[in-house]
């Protein structure tokens, strides 16, 4: 794979502070039922880097501050971390929101046959991948068979209630474009995907969209293809200093799978941590408290954040 890293730095993103931390967004490992084209974490069913029990606990001890509002689960597939479930109890169990990133095929896998009633059990909001309507466009980027997969994924949450009016039980999706282009507007593709999906009975609360970043296989994919200049340009000339204000790692703190902290996943995917006297910043050692008004390290990935309606893991930003 083609590292973008060094095409990013040092880069002429401008200077941010942190605001209120509000969400922890913790990336269970890399371990994945699917190894997609655009994945930003190279994950994938060969990777074994997951977090161990040890960590887990040092989210659980963090979460107990009351400090947190929010715990956002990543990977890979969060729910193939055998401490998933514990981790996600002990979150509702202090009354957080507990978001799960999940890419719905997960749900049809050996073994995890009882996963959405375990996360309509705890009311967990659902975020999930799904790159098209289309069939084709999802199985190029996803893989083969995942297009009906997720769709059978959808049918099993929509039957728990997800992506209903009045059950509490949130269900959005998420778009990124399939090439170097950015996202169309979000409200009028999300008018698209409902009345499209709605033909299969499929019913969501709303559809996220988010802007690829130029780094791992996205980013080496673009090297390989010349077209990596090109996208840089884009999301440059399209930045917009009015998302600046809401960037995600202004309120989010991101933790990997070994328990060191970032302002972001994506700096957690380019090695950016947090830094404490020069050293990497552990979990161990992270002060909530401390860090409203601290500097976040940036670089020109950046702009993949502020381009356009901009992007964070909540989707548009304007
Ligand atoms: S499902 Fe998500 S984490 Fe897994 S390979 Fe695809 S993009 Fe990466
Ligand atoms: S990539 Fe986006 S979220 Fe991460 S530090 Fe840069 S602006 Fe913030």
């Amino acid at each position: 794979m083609l590292d973008t890293a060094p095409r990013l730095f040092p880069g002429s993103f401008p200077a941010i502070a942190r605001g209120h931390l509000s969400t922890l967004q913790v990336n269970l490992g890399y371990l994945c039922n699917q190894q997609c084209q655009h994945c930003h974490v190279d994950a994938g069913p060969r990777r074994t880097e997951i977090m161990g029990r040890e960590t887990i606990g040092e989210v659980i001890r963090l979460l107990r501050t009351g400090l947190v509002e929010t715990l956002d689960l990543t990977g890979g597939a969060p729910e193939m971390n055998p401490h998933f479930r514990e981790l996600v109890q002990a979150a509702r169990g202090q009354n957080l929101t507990v978001i799960d990133r999940c890419n719905l095929t997960i749900l049809n896998e050996p073994g995890q046959e009882d996963l959405a009633g375990f996360l309509a059990g705890q009311q967990v909001q659902i975020v999930a991948s799904l790159p098209c309507y289309l069939q084709e466009n999802v199985d190029t980027q996803r893989g083969k068979g995942v297009y009906d997969g997720s769709i059978e994924g959808l049918h099993k949450l929509n039957a728990l209630g997800y992506g209903k009016a009045g059950t509490g039980l949130e269900l959005n999706l998420v778009y990124n474009p399939v090439g170097p282009y950015l996202p169309p507007d979000q409200q009028a593709l999300e008018n698209d995907y409902r009345q499209r999906l709605a033909q299969q009975g499929i019913a969501f609360t709303h559809l996220l969209t988010l802007a690829n970043m130029p780094i791992k296989r996205f980013g080496s994919m673009l090297i390989s293809t010349g077209q990596f200049d090109g996208y840089m340009d884009l999301l440059k000339t399209s930045h917009q200093d009015a998302n600046l204000e809401s960037v995600m790692c202004r309120s989010l703190v991101s933790v990997d799978w070994q328990g060191y902290v970032y302002d972001c996943d994506f700096n957690q995917m380019l090695d950016m941590p947090m830094r404490e006297n020069g050293a990497r910043l552990h979990l161990s050692q992270l002060d909530l408290e401390k860090l409203p008004g601290r500097a976040i390290a940036v670089a020109d990935h950046c702009y993949g954040c502020t381009a356009g309606q901009g992007s964070s893991c909540g989707g548009a930003l304007t």
